[in-house]
Protein backbone atom coordinates (compact mmCIF):
# COMPACT_ATOMS: atom_id res chain seq x y z
CA UNK A 1 0.00 0.00 0.00
CA UNK A 2 1.08 3.60 -0.49
CA UNK A 3 2.34 5.00 2.42
CA UNK A 4 0.33 7.80 3.20
CA UNK A 5 -2.85 6.02 2.74
CA UNK A 6 -1.70 3.95 5.33
CA UNK A 7 -3.73 5.31 7.99
CA UNK A 8 -6.69 6.54 5.87
CA UNK A 9 -10.28 6.78 8.58
CA UNK A 10 -12.01 3.30 7.50
CA UNK A 11 -15.96 3.83 6.51
CA UNK A 12 -17.14 1.98 9.28
CA UNK A 13 -14.76 3.99 12.31
CA UNK A 14 -16.40 7.07 11.07
CA UNK A 15 -19.76 5.34 11.17
CA UNK A 16 -19.00 4.73 14.42
CA UNK A 17 -17.97 8.07 15.10
CA UNK A 18 -21.08 9.73 14.39
CA UNK A 19 -23.19 7.02 16.49
CA UNK A 20 -26.38 8.24 17.39
CA UNK A 21 -26.76 11.33 14.72
CA UNK A 22 -29.98 11.96 13.76
CA UNK A 23 -29.47 12.07 10.04
CA UNK A 24 -30.54 8.55 7.93
CA UNK A 25 -27.41 5.83 7.62
CA UNK A 26 -27.35 6.17 3.95
CA UNK A 27 -26.64 9.92 4.06
CA UNK A 28 -24.25 9.26 6.55
CA UNK A 29 -22.68 6.57 4.82
CA UNK A 30 -22.53 8.29 1.73
CA UNK A 31 -20.43 11.24 3.39
CA UNK A 32 -18.39 9.06 4.89
CA UNK A 33 -17.25 7.30 1.46
CA UNK A 34 -17.23 10.91 -0.48
CA UNK A 35 -15.33 12.41 2.79
CA UNK A 36 -12.47 9.08 2.36
CA UNK A 37 -12.08 9.35 -1.20
CA UNK A 38 -11.45 13.05 -1.30
CA UNK A 39 -8.98 12.72 1.57
CA UNK A 40 -7.30 9.43 -0.34
CA UNK A 41 -6.87 11.47 -3.49
CA UNK A 42 -5.20 14.82 -1.26
CA UNK A 43 -2.89 12.35 -0.56
CA UNK A 44 -1.92 10.39 -3.29
CA UNK A 45 -1.07 13.92 -4.49
CA UNK A 46 1.13 14.47 -1.57
CA UNK A 47 -0.74 16.93 0.61
CA UNK A 48 -0.05 16.26 4.53
CA UNK A 49 -2.71 14.08 6.28
CA UNK A 50 -5.70 15.78 7.14
CA UNK A 51 -8.36 14.15 9.88
CA UNK A 52 -11.94 14.31 9.28
CA UNK A 53 -14.57 14.83 11.67
CA UNK A 54 -17.55 13.45 12.93
CA UNK A 55 -18.88 17.00 12.09
CA UNK A 56 -17.61 16.70 8.65
CA UNK A 57 -19.08 13.75 8.36
CA UNK A 58 -22.56 14.78 9.60
CA UNK A 59 -21.93 17.97 7.20
CA UNK A 60 -21.94 16.36 4.15
CA UNK A 61 -24.27 13.89 5.48
CA UNK A 62 -26.78 17.50 5.68
CA UNK A 63 -25.87 17.98 1.83
CA UNK A 64 -27.40 14.81 1.10
CA UNK A 65 -30.55 14.64 2.75
CA UNK A 66 -31.32 18.43 1.64
CA UNK A 67 -32.78 19.10 -1.43
CA UNK A 68 -31.03 19.46 -4.76
CA UNK A 69 -33.12 22.12 -6.08
CA UNK A 70 -33.11 24.88 -3.63
CA UNK A 71 -34.35 28.85 -3.60
CA UNK A 72 -31.27 31.38 -4.26
CA UNK A 73 -30.96 35.10 -3.85
CA UNK A 74 -30.45 36.64 -7.59
CA UNK A 75 -27.90 39.42 -6.85
CA UNK A 76 -26.90 39.50 -10.43
CA UNK A 77 -29.62 42.48 -11.64
CA UNK A 78 -30.47 39.94 -14.57
CA UNK A 79 -34.22 39.79 -14.48
CA UNK A 80 -34.82 36.32 -16.15
CA UNK A 81 -32.32 34.81 -15.81
CA UNK A 82 -32.40 31.25 -17.21
CA UNK A 83 -29.87 29.68 -15.04
CA UNK A 84 -32.01 30.87 -11.99
CA UNK A 85 -35.05 29.55 -13.58
CA UNK A 86 -36.34 32.96 -15.39
CA UNK A 87 -39.79 34.37 -14.11
CA UNK A 88 -40.29 34.05 -10.22
CA UNK A 89 -44.51 33.15 -10.57
CA UNK A 90 -46.92 35.87 -9.05
CA UNK A 91 -48.36 35.46 -5.83
CA UNK A 92 -51.42 34.07 -7.27
CA UNK A 93 -50.07 31.83 -10.27
CA UNK A 94 -47.98 30.03 -7.32
CA UNK A 95 -51.58 29.68 -5.03
CA UNK A 96 -53.08 28.08 -8.02
CA UNK A 97 -50.03 25.81 -9.00
CA UNK A 98 -50.21 24.59 -4.99
CA UNK A 99 -53.76 24.60 -5.06
CA UNK A 100 -54.12 22.08 -7.93
CA UNK A 101 -51.23 20.43 -6.68
CA UNK A 102 -52.52 18.78 -3.89
CA UNK A 103 -55.61 17.25 -5.34
CA UNK A 104 -57.85 16.23 -7.83
CA UNK A 105 -59.03 19.16 -11.11
CA UNK A 106 -61.71 19.29 -13.81
CA UNK A 107 -57.70 19.02 -16.23
CA UNK A 108 -59.75 17.04 -18.63
CA UNK A 109 -62.89 17.17 -17.74
CA UNK A 110 -65.83 19.20 -18.54
CA UNK A 111 -67.65 20.38 -15.86
CA UNK A 112 -71.30 20.67 -17.52
CA UNK A 113 -71.51 18.01 -19.86
CA UNK A 114 -70.01 15.48 -17.37
CA UNK A 115 -67.55 14.01 -19.98
CA UNK A 116 -64.32 14.56 -21.15
CA UNK A 117 -62.77 17.97 -21.80
CA UNK A 118 -59.34 19.40 -22.83
CA UNK A 119 -56.54 20.62 -20.48
CA UNK A 120 -56.17 23.45 -23.13
CA UNK A 121 -59.70 25.10 -22.62
CA UNK A 122 -58.78 26.51 -19.07
CA UNK A 123 -56.30 28.78 -20.88
CA UNK A 124 -57.30 28.97 -24.69
CA UNK A 125 -59.90 31.76 -24.57
CA UNK A 126 -57.63 33.74 -22.02
CA UNK A 127 -54.89 33.75 -24.63
CA UNK A 128 -57.23 34.60 -27.28
CA UNK A 129 -58.47 38.06 -25.23
CA UNK A 130 -54.85 39.22 -24.21
CA UNK A 131 -53.31 38.27 -28.14
CA UNK A 132 -56.70 39.18 -30.06
CA UNK A 133 -56.06 35.63 -31.72
CA UNK A 134 -58.66 33.31 -32.57
CA UNK A 135 -57.50 29.88 -31.05
CA UNK A 136 -54.64 29.08 -29.15
CA UNK A 137 -52.61 25.84 -27.91
CA UNK A 138 -50.10 25.33 -25.12
CA UNK A 139 -46.90 23.74 -24.76
CA UNK A 140 -43.92 22.96 -22.60
CA UNK A 141 -41.77 25.13 -23.89
CA UNK A 142 -41.26 27.43 -26.63
CA UNK A 143 -38.79 25.26 -28.74
CA UNK A 144 -41.24 22.11 -28.64
CA UNK A 145 -43.88 24.99 -29.31
CA UNK A 146 -41.81 25.72 -32.53
CA UNK A 147 -41.09 21.72 -33.35
CA UNK A 148 -45.04 21.23 -32.87
CA UNK A 149 -45.92 24.39 -35.34
CA UNK A 150 -42.95 23.25 -38.06
CA UNK A 151 -44.90 19.57 -37.92
CA UNK A 152 -48.17 21.05 -37.77
CA UNK A 153 -48.03 23.70 -40.86
CA UNK A 154 -45.00 22.62 -43.03
CA UNK A 155 -45.53 19.09 -42.99
CA UNK A 156 -42.77 17.94 -44.05
CA UNK A 157 -42.05 20.53 -47.16
CA UNK A 158 -39.16 23.27 -47.19
CA UNK A 159 -39.65 26.36 -44.55
CA UNK A 160 -37.99 29.70 -45.71
CA UNK A 161 -36.03 31.60 -43.52
CA UNK A 162 -34.09 34.79 -43.65
CA UNK A 163 -30.02 34.35 -43.39
CA UNK A 164 -30.16 36.57 -40.59
CA UNK A 165 -32.34 34.62 -38.74
CA UNK A 166 -30.43 31.36 -38.58
CA UNK A 167 -29.82 31.27 -34.98
CA UNK A 168 -28.75 29.43 -31.92
CA UNK A 169 -30.73 30.32 -28.60
CA UNK A 170 -28.43 28.22 -26.37
CA UNK A 171 -28.37 24.58 -25.12
CA UNK A 172 -28.20 23.38 -28.72
CA UNK A 173 -31.27 25.25 -29.91
CA UNK A 174 -30.42 25.95 -33.28
CA UNK A 175 -33.10 26.23 -36.10
CA UNK A 176 -31.44 24.46 -38.76
CA UNK A 177 -31.38 21.61 -36.51
CA UNK A 178 -35.09 22.28 -35.55
CA UNK A 179 -35.88 21.47 -38.84
CA UNK A 180 -33.75 18.49 -39.73
CA UNK A 181 -35.76 17.41 -36.78
CA UNK A 182 -39.18 18.03 -37.73
CA UNK A 183 -37.79 16.62 -41.28
CA UNK A 184 -38.62 19.94 -43.15
CA UNK A 185 -36.11 20.88 -45.63
CA UNK A 186 -34.29 24.60 -45.23
CA UNK A 187 -35.00 27.54 -48.06
CA UNK A 188 -32.14 29.99 -46.87
CA UNK A 189 -32.79 33.20 -48.30
CA UNK A 190 -31.35 37.01 -47.89
CA UNK A 191 -27.96 37.58 -46.76
CA UNK A 192 -26.48 37.67 -43.52
CA UNK A 193 -27.51 41.65 -43.27
CA UNK A 194 -29.97 42.18 -45.50
CA UNK A 195 -33.60 39.94 -46.79
CA UNK A 196 -36.09 41.79 -48.61
CA UNK A 197 -39.28 40.72 -49.83
CA UNK A 198 -38.40 39.26 -53.30
CA UNK A 199 -35.85 37.15 -51.27
CA UNK A 200 -38.96 36.05 -49.59
CA UNK A 201 -41.07 36.04 -52.58
CA UNK A 202 -39.12 33.62 -54.99
CA UNK A 203 -38.36 31.33 -52.79
CA UNK A 204 -42.27 30.78 -52.31
CA UNK A 205 -42.96 28.17 -55.03
CA UNK A 206 -44.07 24.72 -53.73
CA UNK A 207 -42.52 25.94 -49.97
CA UNK A 208 -44.55 24.41 -46.73
CA UNK A 209 -44.19 27.59 -44.47
CA UNK A 210 -42.47 31.40 -43.80
CA UNK A 211 -40.89 31.57 -40.76
CA UNK A 212 -39.81 34.50 -39.20
CA UNK A 213 -37.47 33.96 -35.90
CA UNK A 214 -37.05 37.04 -33.81
CA UNK A 215 -33.70 37.66 -32.82
CA UNK A 216 -33.74 37.44 -29.31
CA UNK A 217 -30.71 37.50 -27.85
CA UNK A 218 -27.96 39.42 -29.87
CA UNK A 219 -29.07 42.45 -32.00
CA UNK A 220 -27.40 43.63 -35.25
CA UNK A 221 -27.17 47.41 -36.35
CA UNK A 222 -25.95 48.99 -39.27
CA UNK A 223 -26.37 48.48 -42.91
CA UNK A 224 -29.05 45.96 -42.06
CA UNK A 225 -32.80 44.83 -43.23
CA UNK A 226 -35.30 42.61 -42.51
CA UNK A 227 -39.05 41.79 -44.21
CA UNK A 228 -42.23 42.63 -41.43
CA UNK A 229 -44.28 40.08 -40.67
CA UNK A 230 -47.34 41.89 -42.41
CA UNK A 231 -45.56 41.85 -45.63
CA UNK A 232 -44.46 38.13 -44.92
CA UNK A 233 -47.80 36.83 -44.66
CA UNK A 234 -49.25 38.65 -47.63
CA UNK A 235 -46.99 37.49 -50.13
CA UNK A 236 -47.36 33.78 -48.65
CA UNK A 237 -51.54 33.97 -48.78
CA UNK A 238 -50.77 34.71 -52.38
CA UNK A 239 -48.83 31.93 -52.56
CA UNK A 240 -50.53 29.55 -50.19
CA UNK A 241 -48.08 29.13 -47.72
CA UNK A 242 -48.81 29.84 -44.40
CA UNK A 243 -46.29 32.30 -41.89
CA UNK A 244 -45.52 31.55 -39.17
CA UNK A 245 -43.64 34.15 -36.18
CA UNK A 246 -41.47 32.53 -33.43
CA UNK A 247 -41.30 35.82 -31.15
CA UNK A 248 -39.28 34.26 -27.97
CA UNK A 249 -40.13 36.73 -25.50
CA UNK A 250 -43.73 36.99 -26.17
CA UNK A 251 -44.26 40.45 -24.73
CA UNK A 252 -47.80 41.31 -24.16
CA UNK A 253 -47.16 45.37 -23.18
CA UNK A 254 -47.45 47.47 -26.16
CA UNK A 255 -44.12 49.51 -27.78
CA UNK A 256 -44.68 52.79 -26.17
CA UNK A 257 -45.35 50.87 -22.59
CA UNK A 258 -41.81 49.23 -23.45
CA UNK A 259 -39.91 52.57 -24.25
CA UNK A 260 -41.53 54.71 -21.25
CA UNK A 261 -40.18 51.12 -19.02
CA UNK A 262 -36.61 52.36 -20.60
CA UNK A 263 -36.69 49.21 -22.86
CA UNK A 264 -35.70 48.37 -26.13
CA UNK A 265 -38.82 48.32 -27.77
CA UNK A 266 -40.09 44.74 -29.63
CA UNK A 267 -42.86 43.67 -31.35
CA UNK A 268 -45.64 42.65 -28.62
CA UNK A 269 -47.31 39.23 -29.73
CA UNK A 270 -50.97 41.59 -29.93
CA UNK A 271 -49.48 43.55 -32.57
CA UNK A 272 -47.58 40.56 -34.26
CA UNK A 273 -51.25 38.66 -34.37
CA UNK A 274 -52.29 41.81 -35.63
CA UNK A 275 -50.21 41.43 -38.86
CA UNK A 276 -52.30 38.63 -40.32
CA UNK A 277 -50.00 35.92 -39.60
CA UNK A 278 -51.07 32.65 -39.54
CA UNK A 279 -49.21 31.50 -35.97
CA UNK A 280 -46.85 33.15 -33.56
CA UNK A 281 -45.62 31.14 -31.01
CA UNK A 282 -43.01 32.16 -27.61
CA UNK A 283 -42.40 31.34 -24.04
CA UNK A 284 -44.44 31.36 -20.82
CA UNK A 285 -41.35 32.21 -18.24
CA UNK A 286 -40.00 35.32 -20.16
CA UNK A 287 -41.88 38.39 -20.35
CA UNK A 288 -44.95 37.07 -20.00
CA UNK A 289 -43.87 36.54 -16.16
CA UNK A 290 -45.36 32.87 -16.33
CA UNK A 291 -44.39 29.41 -15.84
CA UNK A 292 -42.36 27.42 -18.37
CA UNK A 293 -44.72 26.70 -21.33
CA UNK A 294 -44.82 27.66 -25.23
CA UNK A 295 -47.90 29.39 -26.29
CA UNK A 296 -48.80 29.37 -29.77
CA UNK A 297 -51.62 31.56 -30.52
CA UNK A 298 -53.36 32.00 -34.39
CA UNK A 299 -55.55 31.44 -37.12
CA UNK A 300 -57.94 28.05 -35.63
CA UNK A 301 -57.62 25.86 -38.65
CA UNK A 302 -53.69 25.82 -38.17
CA UNK A 303 -54.28 25.91 -34.12
CA UNK A 304 -56.70 23.08 -34.43
CA UNK A 305 -54.08 21.12 -36.93
CA UNK A 306 -51.53 21.19 -33.81
CA UNK A 307 -54.38 20.25 -30.99
CA UNK A 308 -54.33 17.07 -32.78
CA UNK A 309 -51.29 16.54 -34.24
CA UNK A 310 -49.56 13.34 -32.65
CA UNK A 311 -46.98 15.54 -31.32
CA UNK A 312 -49.42 17.12 -29.30
CA UNK A 313 -49.36 13.93 -26.68
CA UNK A 314 -45.56 13.97 -26.16
CA UNK A 315 -45.56 17.87 -26.10
CA UNK A 316 -48.83 18.90 -24.42
CA UNK A 317 -48.01 20.66 -20.32
CA UNK A 318 -49.33 19.37 -17.15
CA UNK A 319 -52.12 20.57 -14.81
CA UNK A 320 -49.54 22.78 -12.52
CA UNK A 321 -48.16 24.35 -15.70
CA UNK A 322 -51.69 25.40 -16.99
CA UNK A 323 -52.76 26.43 -12.94
CA UNK A 324 -49.79 28.33 -13.10
CA UNK A 325 -50.32 30.01 -16.35
CA UNK A 326 -54.27 30.93 -16.18
CA UNK A 327 -53.63 32.99 -12.78
CA UNK A 328 -50.65 35.18 -14.96
CA UNK A 329 -53.26 35.47 -17.82
CA UNK A 330 -55.79 36.89 -15.02
CA UNK A 331 -53.40 39.18 -14.25
CA UNK A 332 -52.11 40.21 -17.99
CA UNK A 333 -55.92 40.46 -19.05
CA UNK A 334 -56.93 42.55 -15.90
CA UNK A 335 -53.76 44.54 -16.71
CA UNK A 336 -52.42 44.12 -13.08
CA UNK A 337 -48.92 44.29 -14.25
CA UNK A 338 -46.76 45.04 -10.68
CA UNK A 339 -48.40 41.94 -9.47
CA UNK A 340 -46.62 39.96 -11.97
CA UNK A 341 -42.81 39.89 -10.46
CA UNK A 342 -41.52 40.30 -13.72
CA UNK A 343 -42.88 43.38 -14.36
CA UNK A 344 -42.56 44.58 -10.81
CA UNK A 345 -38.70 44.03 -10.89
CA UNK A 346 -38.49 45.77 -14.31
CA UNK A 347 -40.46 48.60 -13.37
CA UNK A 348 -39.40 49.83 -10.19
CA UNK A 349 -38.07 53.39 -8.94
CA UNK A 350 -34.20 53.55 -9.33
CA UNK A 351 -34.50 55.09 -6.08
CA UNK A 352 -36.48 52.27 -4.13
CA UNK A 353 -33.52 49.83 -5.15
CA UNK A 354 -30.61 52.36 -3.59
CA UNK A 355 -32.57 52.57 -0.64
CA UNK A 356 -32.47 48.74 -0.54
CA UNK A 357 -28.58 48.78 -1.48
CA UNK A 358 -28.45 51.51 1.06
CA UNK A 359 -29.98 49.58 4.04
CA UNK A 360 -27.92 45.98 3.27
CA UNK A 361 -24.49 48.48 2.85
CA UNK A 362 -25.67 49.62 6.43
CA UNK A 363 -26.69 46.39 8.11
CA UNK A 364 -22.90 45.03 6.83
CA UNK A 365 -21.19 48.09 8.10
CA UNK A 366 -22.79 47.48 11.70
CA UNK A 367 -21.11 44.22 11.64
CA UNK A 368 -17.91 45.80 10.65
CA UNK A 369 -17.63 44.89 6.90
CA UNK A 370 -16.84 47.33 4.07
CA UNK A 371 -19.59 47.92 1.73
CA UNK A 372 -19.76 50.50 -0.97
CA UNK A 373 -22.89 51.41 -2.99
CA UNK A 374 -22.50 51.97 -6.25
CA UNK A 375 -24.68 52.61 -9.39
CA UNK A 376 -24.73 49.20 -11.10
CA UNK A 377 -25.90 48.00 -14.81
CA UNK A 378 -28.55 44.93 -14.83
CA UNK A 379 -30.45 43.51 -18.09
CA UNK A 380 -33.89 41.47 -18.79
CA UNK A 381 -32.17 38.81 -19.65
CA UNK A 382 -33.01 35.10 -20.59
CA UNK A 383 -32.38 35.59 -24.28
CA UNK A 384 -34.94 38.52 -24.14
CA UNK A 385 -33.88 42.30 -25.30
CA UNK A 386 -29.98 41.86 -25.35
CA UNK A 387 -29.34 45.51 -25.71
CA UNK A 388 -31.37 46.29 -22.77
CA UNK A 389 -29.84 47.91 -20.08
CA UNK A 390 -31.69 48.25 -16.46
CA UNK A 391 -30.08 51.01 -14.35
CA UNK A 392 -29.25 49.72 -10.56
CA UNK A 393 -27.45 50.03 -7.49
CA UNK A 394 -25.61 47.58 -5.98
CA UNK A 395 -23.22 46.79 -2.38
CA UNK A 396 -20.13 46.35 -3.09
CA UNK A 397 -17.52 44.46 -1.20
CA UNK A 398 -14.47 44.82 -2.33
CA UNK A 399 -10.82 42.22 -1.60
CA UNK A 400 -10.99 38.57 -1.75
CA UNK A 401 -13.92 39.08 -4.71
CA UNK A 402 -13.80 35.34 -5.89
CA UNK A 403 -13.64 33.51 -2.72
CA UNK A 404 -16.13 35.51 -1.37
CA UNK A 405 -18.62 34.78 -4.59
CA UNK A 406 -17.63 30.73 -3.95
CA UNK A 407 -18.54 31.27 -0.28
CA UNK A 408 -21.56 33.23 -0.67
CA UNK A 409 -22.60 30.73 -3.55
CA UNK A 410 -21.93 27.50 -1.23
CA UNK A 411 -23.98 29.26 1.17
CA UNK A 412 -27.50 28.75 2.78
CA UNK A 413 -29.59 30.15 0.90
CA UNK A 414 -26.72 30.46 -1.71
CA UNK A 415 -26.55 33.90 -3.04
CA UNK A 416 -25.80 34.71 -6.65
CA UNK A 417 -23.49 37.99 -7.32
CA UNK A 418 -21.18 39.08 -10.11
CA UNK A 419 -17.20 39.56 -9.92
CA UNK A 420 -16.10 42.59 -11.75
CA UNK A 421 -12.89 44.94 -11.21
CA UNK A 422 -11.95 42.68 -8.65
CA UNK A 423 -15.06 43.56 -6.52
CA UNK A 424 -17.84 41.15 -5.44
CA UNK A 425 -21.05 43.16 -6.36
CA UNK A 426 -24.47 42.49 -4.79
CA UNK A 427 -26.77 43.96 -7.67
CA UNK A 428 -30.03 44.88 -5.71
CA UNK A 429 -32.73 44.71 -8.52
CA UNK A 430 -34.15 41.57 -8.10
CA UNK A 431 -33.52 41.45 -4.13
CA UNK A 432 -37.04 41.25 -2.43
CA UNK A 433 -37.25 43.88 0.30
CA UNK A 434 -37.59 41.21 3.10
CA UNK A 435 -34.37 39.24 1.94
CA UNK A 436 -32.57 41.98 2.95
CA UNK A 437 -31.78 40.73 6.00
CA UNK A 438 -31.27 37.20 4.78
CA UNK A 439 -28.52 38.38 2.52
CA UNK A 440 -26.54 40.48 4.98
CA UNK A 441 -26.48 37.62 7.17
CA UNK A 442 -25.89 35.27 4.37
CA UNK A 443 -22.56 37.58 3.61
CA UNK A 444 -20.97 37.86 6.94
CA UNK A 445 -21.53 34.17 7.23
CA UNK A 446 -19.46 33.70 4.31
CA UNK A 447 -16.78 35.96 5.48
CA UNK A 448 -17.18 33.59 8.21
CA UNK A 449 -16.14 30.74 5.86
CA UNK A 450 -13.61 32.09 4.61
CA UNK A 451 -11.37 32.92 7.33
C1 LIG B 1 -36.22 31.67 -25.83
C2 LIG B 1 -36.53 31.40 -27.26
C3 LIG B 1 -36.87 30.11 -27.69
C4 LIG B 1 -36.88 28.95 -26.74
O1 LIG B 1 -37.89 29.09 -25.80
P1 LIG B 1 -37.96 28.11 -24.52
O2 LIG B 1 -39.24 28.50 -23.86
O3 LIG B 1 -36.75 28.39 -23.73
O4 LIG B 1 -37.99 26.71 -25.05
C5 LIG B 1 -37.18 29.91 -29.01
N1 LIG B 1 -37.15 30.93 -29.90
C6 LIG B 1 -36.83 32.18 -29.53
C7 LIG B 1 -36.82 33.26 -30.57
C8 LIG B 1 -36.52 32.45 -28.20
O5 LIG B 1 -36.20 33.69 -27.82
Amino acid sequence: MHEALRDLPSIAALLASVKGSELPLWALTMAARDLVARERERRLQGRAPSSISARDVEARAQEHVAPRLRSVINATGIVLHTNLGRAPLAETAADSLARVARGYSNLEFDLASGERGSRHDHVAALLSAVTGAEAAVVVNNNAAALVLALAAMARGRDVIVSRGELIEIGGSFRIPEMLTLTGCGLREVGTTNRTHLRDYEAALPGAGLLLKVHRSNFAMTGFVAEVEPAAMAAAGRRADVPTLVDLGSGVLRDEATQRALGLPAEPSVQATVATGVDAVCFSGDKLLGGPQAGIIVGKRVWITAMAKHPLMRVLRPDKLTIAALEATLQLVRAERWQELPVWRLIDQPLASIQARAERLAALLRDASMNADVRPSEGTVGGGTMPTSVLPSYAVVLSGNARALEAALRAGSPPVIARVAHDALWLDMRCVADGDVGMLAEAVARAYGAMR
